[in-house]
């Protein structure tokens, strides 16, 4: 079939009018002056000149504004196709770049704003896939799960109406705050959801996103400071990230103001969370083996080869802030002795309560691995050698004062413990560091065991007990 084209039909319409319009004209004359006298051809046909002239005039008229009116309409047309074009396949997509201005309040006004609604449309589905696309991508390119946790929040917080959030997720059975955003400070925030109760076990329950409101539910830690004063959300919600069947994680956000309907905002969420959900199961299971591999199975400390790993990075910040590391190396003394008059077993529960005393003395930044069967390295950083020395007796004294117990049988245990530090050395070698630490712990054993010596001056010097020992 032939396509219109509505300006020929235009163009013919208005010169038949024309001509019309000029044959009409001298007998409306005749009629109207009641003139009896004949009309002449001459003036007839000066009549239908004159309507065909008006006729295209018209025309030309009418073409010159709305064709200008039209162009810009396909000008901007195009404009905003090319860039759903480029935006199809790109990261970043150019909000605003989908509408035409309206200039006029007429038809084609009108025609404008409604391809511009639907540009607005297009422009929201682009944005949503386009966010989808980087976050499935974002996602797969790691497995850690503090970045997974933080990439889940902050995609739900952007692509939702929420504003500020927490990411839950389950670490050994118990729900663990991963990452937060948009919160005053994080000390207020609960670190587990232990009493899974109220709203928040009806949302593990049932599997769907709840939305409650804070005062009712006596949720009082969701804060935000602004320059206005301190702002607690109305509502909140609360979504489970369900992955094969099970809840492995929990995000709870403050809901923003939306125009979209509640309904749909749930869908929304829901069809979200279906998608994350298995992210943030396989970064908790590589979390998991992770933990497996660094920590030491018995003694749930850090493994000699994970210990040895967090060494370099305290050694590489502290040559990089210019300040000091110690080391302190740990040895049982005589515990081939006491597996032989106890059993292993009893050997086995003295290194666990051994290493349980030394880590609950110890600060969140020291760090202790088993560095081999009874001997633990204990990392100190921004720590000096007195600091350290100090440390060392402080840990040697709470052994020697503690009793030990197995079976009812009380077994005497004392540590020898050698320290050296970064400051102290000649090369500033973190190998040096262990070695000298080892030199100082070997002096000890030669002088009698139950002691702390230091590393100073190329050479183990041994340090006074600050209380008299037992033996
Ligand atoms: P010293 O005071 O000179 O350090 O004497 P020691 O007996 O502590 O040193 P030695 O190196 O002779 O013996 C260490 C013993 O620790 C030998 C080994 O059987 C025991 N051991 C190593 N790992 C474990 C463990 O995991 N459990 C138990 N029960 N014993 C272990
Ligand atoms: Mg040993
Ligand atoms: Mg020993």
């Amino acid at each position: 079939m032939k396509n219109r084209d509505v300006f020929r039909i235009l163009f013919l319409s208005m010169i038949l009018f024309g001509l019309l319009m000029g044959v009409a004209f001298p007998p409306l004359v005749k009629l109207y002056f009641n003139d009896t006298t004949s009309i002449s051809i001459s003036f007839t046909l000066m009549c239908i000149a004159a309507g065909i002239t008006v006729g295209i005039a018209n025309y030309i008229l009418f073409s010159i504004f709305i064709s200008k009116e039209l162009s810009y309409l396909v000008e901007g047309m195009n404009r905003v196709n090319n860039h759903i074009s480029a935006a199809l396949f790109s990261r970043h997509i150019q909000t605003g770049a989908f509408e035409i201005e309206v200039k006029s309040n007429d038809m084609i006004g009108q025609v404008t704003m409604a391809f511009n609604t639907m540009g607005r449309t297009v422009e929201q589905r682009l944005l949503n896939e386009t966010r989808f696309r980087n976050l499935i991508s974002d996602l797969s390119a790691n497995v850690a799960l503090d970045k997974t946790a933080e990439i889940i929040l902050k995609y739900f917080i952007e692509a939702t109406c929420m504003t500020s959030g927490l990411i839950y997720g389950k670490v050994e059975e118990e729900m663990t705050l991963l990452s937060s955003k948009g919160f005053d400070t994080d000390e207020k925030l609960p670190r587990k959801l232990e009493s899974w109760q109220g709203p928040i076990a009806d949302a593990i329950q049932s599997g769907e996103p709840y939305t409650i409101d804070t005062e009712s539910n006596c949720i009082d830690w969701m804060t935000t400071t602004t320059p206005y004063g301190c702002i607690k959300p109305k509502l909140i919600r609360i979504i489970p990230l369900i992955a094969e069947k099970s809840t492995v994680g929990l995000v709870i956000a403050a809901c923003g103001q939306s125009e979209v309907p509640e309904s749909i905002q749930m869908e929304t969420l829901k069809t979200y969370s279906s998608y994350m959900a298995p992210y943030l199961q396989n970064a908790l299971l590589h979390n998991k083996i992770q933990e497996m591999a660094s920590y030491d199975f018995l003694t749930h400390v850090l493994n000699r080869r994970f210990g040895l790993v967090r060494l370099q990075e305290e050694f590489s910040t502290a040559l990089r802030h210019r300040s000091d590391l110690s080391v302190i190396m740990i040895d049982i003394d005589k515990f081939k002795t006491i597996n032989d008059t106890h059993g292993h077993e009893a050997g086995d529960q003295v290194l666990k309560t051994v290493t349980s005393s030394l880590s609950l003395h110890l600060r969140n930044e020291e760090i202790i691995c088993r560095y081999g069967g009874e001997e633990f390295l204990i990392i100190l950083p921004m720590t000096n050698l007195n600091k350290a020395g100090l440390v060392a007796e402080r840990l040697r004294d709470l052994v020697e004062q503690q009793t030990f117990y197995y079976k009812d049988k009380v077994i005497l245990v004392t540590i020898s413990l050698g320290v050296s530090s970064l400051s102290s050395l000649v090369t500033q070698n973190e190998n040096d560091l262990i070695n000298s630490a080892d030199t100082a712990l070997y002096h000890t054993k030669k002088m009698g065991r139950n002691q702390v010596a230091i590393f100073r001056n190329n050479e183990a010097v041994l340090l006074p007990r600050n209380k008299p020992t037992l033996a």
